[in-house]
């Protein structure tokens, strides 16, 4: 696994996702969600999770055929070669999913990064960056987690507002 650093190179975590942001990264469908932050993540990542989604479908599917039609002997019924098999693919797809969703953002840091940035959000702990002094090399510091990051990434989530 690969460590997140902030701007001074220092490691530092990886902004966890509210029960609201989870759900509509589990939506996964980037143009109704409405939290701004999810739907740059997503384009972010979006590539990594249909491959694991894929991955995952076809595992569920040859688990689910494998249980039925070799270990059950269901050869040629309906419910074995279909239905339990796409639904098999949907749930393992979704377990896989949720299970590599930390390494999936761990993996895009520097982008999520950049993104919680400019909407003024500490990308390490998701604390709000306003009003913050600048240090001598060019870095505020988090209050909430010390991380550090250049104070020229870091726009106020209203300035956001105004040039988007
Ligand atoms: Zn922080």
């Amino acid at each position: 696994m690969p460590t997140p650093l902030d701007d001074r190179r220092k490691p530092c975590g990886v902004a966890r996702l509210t029960n609201r942001q989870l759900a509509w990264r589990a939506i996964g469908i980037k143009s109704l969600t409405k939290d701004k932050i999810i739907k740059q993540e997503q384009q972010a990542t979006i590539n990594t999770e249909v491959l694991i989604a894929l991955v995952g479908g076809v595992l569920g599917w040859a688990l689910a055929s494998f249980t039925g039609i070799v270990l059950l002997g269901q050869k040629g019924t309906l419910l074995w070669n279909l239905i339990i098999p796409f639904c098999s693919s949907i749930v393992v797809s979704t377990l896989l999913w949720f299970g590599l969703l930390g390494w999936v953002r761990l993996r895009k840091f520097d982008r999520i990064a950049q993104i919680h940035l400019t909407h003024g959000i500490c990308p390490s702990c998701a604390y709000q960056l306003d009003d913050l002094t600048t240090q001598d090399d060019g870095c505020v510091v988090c209050p909430e987690c010390n991380a550090a990051w250049k104070q020229s990434r870091v726009r106020r989530a209203d300035e956001t507002v105004t040039h988007a």
